[in-house]
């Protein structure tokens, strides 16, 4: 067999943890398999590198900032290496750039155009074990390029796509997707199987366990994506296609996103073509615009709110005082203090009633909405930040996910 094992901040947090990742990889070699190995930075590394740079600049170029970022990954991936070799094992450790990770020119979210898998099938030949810093790429200029926070899941399921491997594990640090964040609600129980569909949801929705672009790539490749946990040998979560789950339940889980913020634009000129010429600027920047609401327009003039990750408010803010600027915005004004809570489940598209549990749960704790928005699979609501915990444990009781 041949296996892509991804091992994420917590499973390589300190040199005993690399340690004991050492002598799993090696436990798979030793099975007969061939084994690729796609590390992230020691946790904790890329946030200190992104404080470090902090120090010095509010808005670093972002070029240097993926050469900055790109580091912590290849420590491990390094220190991975040398103590494969030193039990006996011939390892290489690659960084993208060597694994053939091609990416487009967007620093700090770019996304992998190609990957050409030569240089590694051939270490592979050879019987090496292949260490990858994950996170990272390198564009048509040659400048090193990162993939977005948690990107390592994308790394690794990108080159399990790449070299057709048989299994692509996500190790990490709970044992399985679970029916929430079990750091949140420790009733959440561990699925045994959950769908590309739903698992996108998740992901997309604020549950960090796995990026939301890995799981759109596992799809897409049809990649046999594992999550577990590297403290146990306890099994995990298998992400599948909805045909290989039998029954499959109305809701399947709740996801929390804290990192979230909203801008609202007062007094929008009511013309044609203002949405376009906003929302145009905005998907320029690469900024991920989310919940859009426009109230009724009068004297002329409309109200829009809409929702950004927090880390693209910088962007947003400079491109919408630009329309204020040039009077097609009266004002516009920001909030952080929001979250955005979610129920997915593919059971929803045969099943009425469900998002009205979930406005009557938040009736019931007194929690206002801000704004909603629906899919076929996913009921989202933006709440005040202070009460996500209260929300998320009485979606989970609501639709009895512990049970
Ligand atoms: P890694 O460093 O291994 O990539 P992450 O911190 O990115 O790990 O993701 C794992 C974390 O995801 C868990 O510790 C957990 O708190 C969180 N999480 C959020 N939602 C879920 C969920 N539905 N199931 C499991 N974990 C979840
Ligand atoms: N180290 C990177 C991050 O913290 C990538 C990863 O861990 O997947 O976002
Ligand atoms: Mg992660």
């Amino acid at each position: 067999m041949l296996i892509v094992q991804k091992f994420g901040g917590t499973s390589v947090g300190d040199l005993e943890r690399i340690q004991n990742v050492a002598n799993r990889v090696s436990e798979s070699k030793k099975a007969g398999n061939d084994v690729v190995v796609v590390v992230s930075a020691m946790s904790g590394e890329t946030n200190k590198l992104v404080g470090y740079a902090e120090h010095f600049s509010k808005n670093p170029a972002q070029a240097e900032m993926d050469m900055l970022l790109s580091a912590g990954e290849r420590v491990t991936a390094s220190l991975l290496s040398i103590a494969l070799q030193e039990m006996g094992h011939s390892a290489t450790a690659m960084t993208g750039r060597k694994a053939g990770i091609v990416t487009d020119k967007h620093h700090t979210k770019a996304r992998i155009e190609e990957i050409n898998p030569e240089v590694m099938q051939s270490a592979l030949k050879e019987g090496k074990i292949i260490v990858v810093a994950g996170f990272q790429g390198v564009n048509a200029n040659g400048d090193v390029t990162t993939l977005g926070r948690g990107g390592s899941d994308l790394s690794a399921v990108a080159i399990a796509g790449a070299l057709q491997a048989d299994l692509c594990e996500i190790y990490t640090d709970v044992s399985g997707i679970y029916t929430t964040d079990p750091r949140i609600e420790p009733k959440a129980k561990k699925l045994e199987k959950i769908s590309y569909d739903e698992m996108l949801e998740l992901a997309s929705l604020g549950a960090k366990v796995l990026q939301n672009r890995s799981v759109e790539m596992a799809k897409k490749l049809n990649v046999n994506l594992v999550t577990r946990t590297s403290f146990s040998n306890e099994e995990g979560t298998l992400i599948t296609k909805e045909e290989n789950i039998m029954e499959a339940p109305l809701v399947s889980g709740i996801a929390l996103d804290r990192n979230q913020a909203r801008i609202s634009l007062m007094g929008v000129k009511d013309r044609p073509g203002i949405a376009s010429d906003i929302f145009n600027k905005l998907a320029a920047a690469e900024v991920n615009v989310d919940m859009i609401i426009q109230n009724k327009a009068h004297d002329g003039a409309t109200n829009i709110d809409f929702t950004v990750p927090v880390d693209d408010l910088h962007d947003a803010k400079s491109i919408v005082d630009g329309f204020v600027q040039d009077g097609e915005i009266e004002a516009d004004s920001y909030n952080e203090d929001i979250c955005k809570v979610s129920v997915v489940g593919v059971g929803m598209r045969s099943h009425t009633g469900v998002a009205a549990r979930a406005f009557a749960t938040m009736a019931d704790n007194n929690i206002n909405i801000n704004m909603i928005s629906t899919s076929e699979i996913k009921i989202s609501m933006v709440i005040d930040e202070k009460y996500a915990e209260l929300a998320v444990r009485g979606l989970h009781d609501t639709y009895e996910l512990d049970k």
